[in-house]
């Protein structure tokens, strides 16, 4: 029996946000419901601190913030992922390093709205949500971002997406502690439903590239390999060091400079290979990041021509990379890739952060129950905890 985590409609996530709400909080309603999708990275990985290029598409799972201002500074935060308690913080104590656990996410975006000389006082808020939490699919930033649209309409803060985008990403980086690029919030503010979002990672960018498996008898299968994972540990910190590290002996600001000119990134992987210390792990990092942006130029360029058919061998390519040059994958990730493709996906590979997460699969319409039985088979015969289905 495969399990399948499906999203809520818009009007159910609404109502259990005020649910939620009134649970916590009493009888006065809140001023509102905003919410923001989950996201699954079609391709580029690992590439948004460097510059790079990704291309995520947002999930039809949502986080839910139902939300009302207070007239003093202090914030009221309930989750339905932990009933346990209302967590209760003046706003004017948020600074990098105070707060733990999940309300960093909800007292950050506040805390980085200030930072910008905004008038945000205190809230009560309540949030409930359908995007699986901790599997790569970006949970952590829907929740920011659901909160920054309420905070933004509230008090009427007039902010553009992309200023949001902003906010939410010091959220993580400074209050939460998560060293994470900017894909994930930009891919919860700006994405739009039948594209995904290719983002220049240089300029903050953004062009909506249509996608749209179903209209080529396609779908896209998310598995959610349920293996722990978490980007607030060292091993998400210690790539992006030696993304920097690297770039710095190669004399760029970020190594998407490297693909500029034509042969750069031939040109600078020899020169990194120069068998100092930590000179083989440079390469292999570099190595990842310079062949993902350009997986992704040519995976635009193939859905740009309607050939989304075509896409397997760059999914599967970026998931050896991942795998063997990057070392961010993990067995319950390669289990599942495997057993995809066996089962006949055009390609498969892990997406997000890697360590644990979710991997994708690009699978004929009418072959997705038959993958995912043949996934969840080969979890079960590892002696794995199976993975969830997201749909
Ligand atoms: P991902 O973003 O891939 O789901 P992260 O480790 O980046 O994983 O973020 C997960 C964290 O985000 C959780 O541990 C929790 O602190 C917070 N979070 C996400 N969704 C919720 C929610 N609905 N309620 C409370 N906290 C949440
Ligand atoms: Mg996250």
């Amino acid at each position: 029996m495969t399990t399948w985590a499906h999203a809520w409609d818009q009007a159910t996530g609404q109502d259990r946000a005020r649910a939620a709400f009134a649970a916590a909080f009493g009888a006065t309603p809140p001023s509102g419901v905003w919410s923001a999708p989950g996201r699954v990275n079609l391709i580029g990985e690992h590439t948004d601190y460097n510059g790079g290029l990704c291309l995520p598409v947002p999930l039809a799972h949502r986080t839910y913030a139902a939300l009302r201002p207070r007239v003093d500074e202090v914030a009221r935060m309930a989750s339905s992922w932990d009933p346990t308690a209302v967590v209760s913080l003046e706003l004017a104590s948020v600074a990098p390093g105070t707060v733990d656990g999940w309300t960093a996410y909800v007292a950050g975006v506040a805390w980085s709205l200030r930072e910008l000389g905004l008038d945000v006082p205190g809230f009560d808020v309540a949030i409930d949500s359908c995007v699986p939490v901790g599997a790569g699919l970006s949970s952590s930033a829907a929740l920011e971002c659901s909160v920054a649209l309420a905070l933004d309409a509230v008090h009427g803060l007039g902010q553009s997406r992309e200023a949001l985008t902003a906010a939410c990403v010091r959220a993580e980086n400074e209050i939460a502690g998560a060293p994470t690029g900017g894909m994930d919030q930009a891919a919860a503010l700006r994405t739009i439903d039948g594209h995904a979002l290719l983002l220049d990672c240089r300029d903050l960018s953004v062009r909506h590239v249509p996608f749209d498996p179903a209209a080529e008898g396609l779908a896209l299968l998310v598995i959610d390999t349920r293996a722990e994972h978490a980007l607030v540990d060292g091993q998400y910190a210690a790539r992006r060091a030696t993304c920097e590290e690297a770039a710095a002996l190669l004399g760029v600001p970020t190594l998407r400079e490297l693909t500029d000119a034509p042969g750069g990134a031939e040109r600078a992987l020899a020169t990194l290979a120069d068998g100092s210390p930590g000179a083989d792990v440079r390469v292999r990092r570099v190595r990842h990041v310079l062949a993902e942006i350009e997986r992704v130029k040519q995976f635009v360029a193939l859905l740009d021509a309607g050939r989304l058919r075509d896409v397997g061998p760059l999914l599967d390519a970026s998931h050896t990379s991942l795998r063997d040059d990057y070392e961010v994958s993990c067995r319950e990730l390669d289990v599942a890739v495997e057993a995809a493709r066996a089962a006949g996906a055009l390609g498969a590979r892990m997406t997000g952060g890697g360590f644990g997460g979710s991997a994708i699969a690009l699978v004929e319409a009418d072959a997705v129950d038959a993958v995912a039985d043949a996934v969840d088979a080969a979890f079960r015969a590892q002696g794995l905890t199976p993975p969830a289905f997201v749909a």
